[in-house]
């Protein structure tokens, strides 16, 4: 599997890199749609969240943790965020890798309003 977070992981492609560990990348969408707009992308290969295996489960774990961290470092966590996975075309993926957006710094508003 290669897409373009794979790339990024490898250091194929440039990308503002915020966070990184064995498990996972974080780095700044290019195209933020909040402004504070963060993308967290397991090293394990899972195109969808439909693909993630049950024994899979620490892999999403993982990002959630890193964007609350990423969260009370950065000094937002107390005034709110919201993470988002993005599945196959309805959800509006456009990447086929797993990923978590972390939105924030301005009130978001409520889905549909
Ligand atoms: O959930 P979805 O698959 O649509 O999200 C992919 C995200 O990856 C988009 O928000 C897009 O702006 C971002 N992106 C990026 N750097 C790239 C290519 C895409 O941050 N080189």
């Amino acid at each position: 599997m290669s897409t373009i977070f794979h790339r990024i992981i490898n250091r194929e492609l440039p990308a503002d890199i915020v966070y990184e560990d064995e498990h996972l990348i974080a780095f700044r969408d290019i195209a933020p749609q909040a402004p504070v707009h963060v993308l967290f992308v397991p090293k394990v290969d899972v195109a969808t969240l439909n693909d993630l295996a049950p024994d899979q489960a620490e892999v999403v774990g993982r990002l959630a943790v890193a964007a609350a961290a990423y969260a009370k470092r950065e000094g937002f966590a107390e005034d709110g965020y919201r993470i988002v996975m993005n599945c196959n075309e309805d959800g509006g993926q456009t990447v086929f890798q797993i990923h978590l957006h972390l939105l924030a710094g301005a009130p978001l508003g409520r889905f549909g309003t």
